[in-house]
């Protein structure tokens, strides 16, 4: 989307003067300013400072070049250009998702269907032994660039590919802890549905459950953080 040049120029003074104001200034001024700006500039904002400058993005739109492999209007496959093995793709939705927990329902279901059928694919292309599907969320967890993607790695005997880690001994207090922790979490999962920023969109019934009275459901929670 193309912004007409005044409003690119709004955007810069704006910025300027943010910049010359104290940090407790901008947070004083800087809402009432943005209220100003219009839908298109704020989402030009946005493109500047987050998804235009964020490379797997540039490599949805066709900007930054890459060995593409696969491509419909949610999704687009490439070559890695870091390779633990020759084959070895990464599966991004071209919409700028920061990790997992926030991509849709919808999308998810979608996603994992063509990571199934990219890692057939791969296996054949490249006469792999065995392929690994790996999907890092957070830089503590391996997720180099902040943009949802995922690896699938063609394996062989002897190669380079490292994912390990060292079993830690828990007791049974710890596990039973977990296993509590966790299904807590996961008690509504099939009964609700929740859209990329964690609103619910949809909730099924579910006859087999016992009718409960009724009762509001308390505001949907976000299920994650943002990493
Ligand atoms: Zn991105």
């Amino acid at each position: 989307m193309a912004l007409a040049e005044k409003d690119i120029k709004e955007i810069e003074e704006l910025f300027e003067k943010l910049g010359s104001m104290t940090l407790e200034e901008q947070r004083a001024k800087a809402p009432e300013m943005l209220k100003k700006l219009s839908p298109e500039q704020i989402e030009f904002i946005k493109q500047q400072q987050g998804g235009g400058q964020c490379p797997f993005c540039g490599i949805a739109k066709g900007e930054i070049p890459a060995k593409k492999v696969y491509e419909d209007s949610n999704f687009i496959a490439v070559l890695d250009i870091n390779p633990g093995n020759p084959g070895h793709v990464i599966f991004l939705p071209k919409e700028h998702i920061a990790v997992l927990p926030q991509l849709s329902d919808d999308l998810t279901a979608k996603a994992f269907v063509l990571v199934k059928k990219l890692s057939g694919a791969v296996f054949d292309a490249t006469n792999a032994q065995g392929v690994n599907i790996l999907q890092n969320n957070g830089a503590v967890a391996g997720q180099t660039v902040p943009h949802l993607h995922i690896h699938i790695i063609p394996r062989f005997d002897d190669d380079k590919v490292r994912i390990e880690w060292d079993p830690l001994k828990l007791t049974e207090e710890q596990f039973e802890e977990m296993q509590k922790r966790i299904s807590e979490k996961t008690k509504d999962f099939g009964k609700k549905v929740y859209d990329v920023s964690g609103n619910l969109v949809e909730e099924k019934e579910n006859k087999k459950e016992e009718k409960k009275p009724e009762k509001k459901e308390d505001a949907p929670r976000i299920r994650r953080r943002r990493a």
